[in-house]
């Protein structure tokens, strides 16, 4: 896999995930394709506790999932919070079993084995 290919931008996500990007206040979205299953699955949760639940911005930072929500409230942070965390054990590449590394320059990523340079 070419690894500069591995990211979804914003307006390529999900249609039932770009549609919330696209109504939230439009903050830089973009992840590894590893980490889609997990937003998706995080959408799922969001989407029937909020329905019109928005997105600010997903996108990593400091080799995990960062996903700002407009429209929910506490209970809403802490299930972010969940997936966010879960981020930090998942390849950002491929989606297998990963750990947080160093990338160098200060950049840190959470990668397999494979991916891991
Ligand atoms: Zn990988």
């Amino acid at each position: 896999m070419a690894i500069q290919n591995y990211t979804v931008l914003s307006p390529n996500f999900p249609p039932q995930i770009q549609k919330r990007i696209d109504k939230g206040k439009k903050g830089w979205s973009q992840i590894g394709k590893g980490w889609l299953p997990l937003v998706v699955a995080l959408d799922v949760v969001l989407a029937e506790k909020y329905p019109d639940y928005t997105i600010n911005q997903c996108k990593e930072k400091f080799g995990g999932l960062r996903f700002y929500a407009g429209g929910i409230d506490e209970d809403g942070q802490r299930i972010i919070n969940e997936y966010e965390n879960e981020s930090f054990k998942i390849c950002d590449v491929c989606g297998k079993p990963g750990e947080t590394i160093p990338l160098g320059r200060g950049w840190m990523a959470t990668r397999c084995k494979e991916h891991a340079e």
